[in-house]
């Protein structure tokens, strides 16, 4: 695993554990070269999933990707971390099981609504004011800084 710090390819294993969700292990990491640490997941793939955007473009399912959204509209609420992978979890479970490997990204973005409205109203509405805005558009990337606190003072 190459480090994210300096790019040196032989890193060390230092600890392996299940997750909090016994899906993933989570490994820390330790690169040699210049010090740095930093935690990496393994989990099973069940399925490879391609997510259908309105353009009709079709694009790999990235579970970082989703994990990203997430984190930002949650961020500095007072929701336990470990509840948070949960419901990424929960939300990827969802989609590998709903029977279709394409899904639409309209799809996605209704699932992890309703995930996050049972689990905090201000990062329901964070994410919800974003993606309803940039549902047209369908830009993730530009979707995700819109998202980032800060970024509305900005303009
Ligand atoms: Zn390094």
């Amino acid at each position: 695993m190459r480090c994210p710090f300096c790019g040196n390819i032989d890193t060390q294993v230092k600890d392996s554990r299940p997750a909090e969700d016994h899906v993933s292990i989570r490994r820390r990491r330790f690169c040699p070269a210049c010090g740095g640490r930093f935690t990496t997941y393994e989990r099973v793939q069940l399925r490879d999933l391609v997510v259908i955007k309105t353009n009709g473009r079709r694009e790999d399912f990235d579970r970082d990707k989703l994990e990203r959204s997430i984190r930002i509209a949650m961020q500095k609420r007072p929701v336990e971390p470990e509840r948070i992978d949960q419901m990424i979890s929960g939300i990827v479970r969802r989609l590998e099981s709903m029977g279709e490997t394409d899904i639409p990204s309209k799809q996605i973005g209704e699932i992890v609504m309703e995930a996050l409205a049972r689990i905090d109203t201000v990062a329901y509405v964070r994410f919800a004011s974003v993606y309803k805005n940039f549902q047209a558009a369908d830009d993730f990337d530009k979707f995700v800084s819109e998202l980032r606190p800060g970024a509305a003072a900005d303009k």
